[in-house]
This record gives C-alpha cells, structure tokens and sequence, in this order.
C-alpha cells in the first residue's frame, strides 16, 4: 500500500486522528502517490495548542535571529530546489520548468521575509507635547493560519509563513488535500533549519479542517487561497469569529490588445498566458480581446499557437502543457466546453478528444479556442481553470475596459499596446488589481502586494509585499513622559 502522510504538530510528525483518507494518483500517469489524512476538529485543535504553546518563546526571539532561520530554509530551499520542483510535478501536473518557476517565486518570499528587522520596524515621534514623545511598536499577534489551493503547491503557502513567523508569530498551514507532498517536503526543511517545536505546523485535511480553523479560538487570523466561492465562506465565518481574515478568491482574466500592439508577439504571450499550468493560475489569461482590426490577426495567432502545443506528462522534456489536477475537476471542464456549444458559442478549437498514448489514465484536455461567447453565457461569467481562452472582439479601447468591467471577477488584466497614452488610459480606469502592460501573467512579486478587488478577493491587507507586515503585526502606540 502507498504510504499515508502524517500531519506536523509540535515539531513531531504525528498520525492524524482522521477516519477518512484520499487517494492521490499522479495527475498525468494516474499512479498512486499516496494516502491524504483528512483530519478535524482534534487534530487542528493539537495543532493550535503546540503554535500557541511555541509563542510565548518565539515572539522573544529577537527578530535579527528569526531571520537566521529563514536563510538556513532559504539555503535548504536552493539546494533541494529540484527535488521540489518535481515533486510539483509529481502531484500537480504542471510541467518541470512551470514547477520551477514557481517554486523560485515561493522562495523569494523567504529571501524577502529575511529582511523583517527592517520591515518590522515602529516610528516615533518625539515632543508631540512638550517633553511627551510618542512612538509605535509592531508586535506579533499570536497563531495565523493559512488554507491553500491545489494550483500552485510549493509556492501560494510560501506566500504566508515566512512573513507569520518572521514577525514573532507561530503558524498552522492546511494545504490542499489534492497537493500536500511539496509542503511535506518543505516542512521537514523546517525541521532540518532547526526551527523550534511548534513554531510550524502542517495539518492535512479538507474542509473539516478548514472548518475548525475557521473557528478556533486559538487562532488570531486566517490566509485563505482558493476560489470564490470557498473564499466567501471562509471571509464570512472567520470574520465572525474575530479574526483577522485576507482571503484570495478566482478569477476571469481579460488580455487586451491594441491594433497598434506587436500582434505576434501579444499571440505567443497571450498563448502562454491562457494555456501554461493548463489554464490553471488565478493570474491566466481567459478572455482575449482583440480591439479593432487587431481580431482576426490575433485569433489565427493563437489557433496556430495552440495547436503547436504538446500535450503529456510535464516530467518529460518537450511537453507544454500538462493534464489538469483530476479526474473529477477534467470534468468540470469539458461540462464547460460543453455548456459553451449549447449556449451556442462557436467552438474554433476542441481540445477534448486530446489523449496521450503512454498514459491513458491522466486527465489531458487538450486546448480550446471559443469565439461569439456572449458575457451572460456559463462560460461568459464564470471561472473554468482550464486551457480553455475566449477570444472576444472590442470596438475601441473604451469598448474593451468595459468588457473587462462587466466580469465579477477582478484579479489580473494585461493590456498589449505600443501606446503611451492607452496603457496610462486603462491601468488608470480599469479597475482590476493586478495589471500587464505587454505583460501576459502579471506574477506575483514577494516585494509587492499581491490579491484581487471585487469577487476575487474578501479582505483588505493583501499577501506579501509590506501588506504582509501590516497583516501580522499589531501596532501599539506608547505614549512617555519621564519627569
Ligand atoms: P478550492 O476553493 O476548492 O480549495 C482551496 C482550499 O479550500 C483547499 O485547501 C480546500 O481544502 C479548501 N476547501 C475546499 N472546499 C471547501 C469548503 N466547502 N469549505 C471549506 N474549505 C474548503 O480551490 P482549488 O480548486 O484548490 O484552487 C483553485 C482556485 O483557487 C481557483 O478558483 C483559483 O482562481 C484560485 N486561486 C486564486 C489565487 C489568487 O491569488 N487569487 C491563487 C491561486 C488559486
């Protein structure tokens, strides 16, 4: 029998307490990688005792020696880069250099957390009244917890517990039950930087664990990934329970392109904006507009793009694009190509008779090209997280921000233009988060902020960046005078 993961509590790895386990195969061969515990209530509850048993100690811990921890990971990280990147792979089905860049985007949130003696620092001010002075103090605030999504396994929790920890709190990570071995790996890293007992802790599970972090007593805050629907929930109920709450939701991305844009080069970025990770990047292009007479150049483009693509195992040299995650979520997808003919869009390209010879079991859809799908059509509106591009026509620039506004969602844009004066234009009217300037994912940068605004984000602090301070510190202002 494969092996069943054991979750990370108090620095021991520990057996859930679960009655309830999930098979993971590879998403490509559709070999059995292992058993997932899906833990509850006292499993998290163990959990949160040893982040909050850890605390008192850490926070004492001069910031100066908690960075030393993270370049002792930051070193580990880079050294078992590769074996990460495929274990990646393994469980996600990106390809190699996908997981790779991925995983370098993670660590840069390490490399950028070892910096908290200075990004942890108050302000004062002396003499607010005559020999009063008057200075601010960030503290840590106690255990957070993060709740991760199956995307992006190595890099979205790394987006969190360097900067918790870092700034004196303990940490509790649920990743997702369909990619918990990247995290595994990474853990034990951890444990190998000799960072203390209950500092980090890693509880497998789906929604029950969820659930019970969500409204734990223990915990003083939550980061939440995932889609929007779930990230609704998750705002709601921690919010109840007094917490502080970021929760990062999906996504409908739109690429605009200017008839004045470099068309081939806007179809390559565009291509690989849509169809890298198979669609499946809360910061993937969906919808592809061509303005004005740009249209027809760019939809041949990307039909010719798409079709170029190797679909197979991303372990293996030359492949492109990799299967989605499962069974149950390639489904999901071809009811939405489905849903978008008999809605009556026009399907250009029909990825889903795609199959790869050697691995009959894995979950390939191949690329697919819409056009004439109107924005009140299922695969208008929603999210699909598949290799699966729309291109749309737009009359004007004006046209086009307004299509981009008409979507619920608002978590990336990219614009593709040689004009000065339209990129000022849309990135000042668009309304959208994140925003590409001939840029076709606008990635997220451990020094920047990084999250949605509309149905793509419930909260107000975003991840990373100086949001990532502010999020896990509280700031106590003192008030002295000495007579
Ligand atoms: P998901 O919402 O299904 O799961 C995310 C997490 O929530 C998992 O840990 C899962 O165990 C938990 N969960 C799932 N259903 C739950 C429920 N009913 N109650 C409580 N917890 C639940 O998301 P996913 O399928 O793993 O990931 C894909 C989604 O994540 C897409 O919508 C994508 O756009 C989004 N995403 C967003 C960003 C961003 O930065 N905004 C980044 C990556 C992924």
């Amino acid at each position: 029998m494969e092996p069943t993961l054991r979750n990370f509590i108090g620095g021991q790895w520990v057996t859930s307490s679960a009655t309830d386990w999930l098979d993971q195969p590879n998403p490509a061969t559709g070999k059995p990688l292992g058993r997932v515990p899906l833990s509850g209530q006292r499993d998290v509850d163990d959990a949160v005792s040893a982040a909050r048993e850890a605390f008192g100690k850490w926070r004492e811990v001069p910031p100066v020696q908690r960075a030393r921890y993270l370049f002792k990971l930051k070193h580990l990280l880079d050294l078992h880069f590769e074996e990460i990147a495929r274990i990646v792979t393994e469980e996600n089905g990106k390809t190699l250099d996908e997981s790779r860049g991925s995983l370098r985007r993670g660590i840069e949130n390490v490399e950028h957390a070892c910096g908290i003696p200075t990004m942890m620092m108050g302000d004062t001010l002396e003499d607010v009244s005559s020999g009063i002075d008057c200075e601010f103090v960030r503290q840590p605030i106690g255990v957070f917890a993060a709740i991760t999504p199956y995307n992006f396994p190595a890099m979205v929790p790394l987006w969190f517990y360097p900067y918790a920890i870092a700034t004196g709190n303990t940490f509790v990570l649920k990743p997702s039950e369909q990619v918990p071995r990247s995290q595994v790996r990474i853990f034990e890293l951890m444990q190998e930087a000799g960072i203390p007992p209950g500092v980090v802790n890693l509880v497998h599970g789906g929604k029950d664990a969820v659930n019970a972090l969500l409204r734990h007593p223990g915990i003083a805050g939550i980061s939440f990934v995932g889609s929007s629907n779930v990230a609704r929930h998750v705002y709601r109920t921690a919010a109840e329970h007094g917490k502080r709450v970021q929760a990062l939701g999906g996504a409908k991305n739109h690429i605009v392109v200017m008839p004045d844009a470099d068309i081939d080069r806007a179809v390559n970025v565009a291509s690989e904006s849509v169809f890298g990770c198979a669609g499946q990047r809360c910061l993937a292009g969906s919808v592809i507009v061509g303005t004005g007479n740009s249209y027809d150049r760019l939809r041949d483009g990307l039909l010719g793009a798409a079709t170029g693509l190797r679909v197979g195992y991303g372990m293996e040299d030359g492949v492109t694009m990799g299967p989605v995650v499962s069974r149950a979520h390639r489904e999901r997808v071809l009811d939405y190509i489905e849903s978008g003919v008999s809605e009556g869009a026009e399907l250009a390209l029909d990825g889903r008779g795609v199959a790869v010879k050697e691995y009959p079991g894995g979950n390939f859809i191949g690329p697919t090209i819409f056009e004439s799908v109107d924005q009140e059509m299922k695969i208008g509106r929603e999210e699909i997280f598949g290799p699966v591009a729309t291109v749309a026509r737009a009359e004007s620039l004006d046209d086009a921000i307004l299509t981009v506004q008409k979507s619920e969602y608002a978590n990336a844009v990219s614009i593709f233009t040689t004009s000065g004066r339209s990129a000022r234009e849309f990135r000042y009217r668009v309304g959208v988060s994140m925003i590409g300037v001939n840029i076709g994912v606008a990635a997220p940068m451990a020094f920047f902020p990084f999250g949605g605004t509309k149905g793509s984000f419930f909260g107000d602090l975003k991840a990373h960046g100086k949001d990532a301070v502010e999020f896990y510190t509280d700031k106590k202002v003192v008030i002295s005078r000495w007579t």
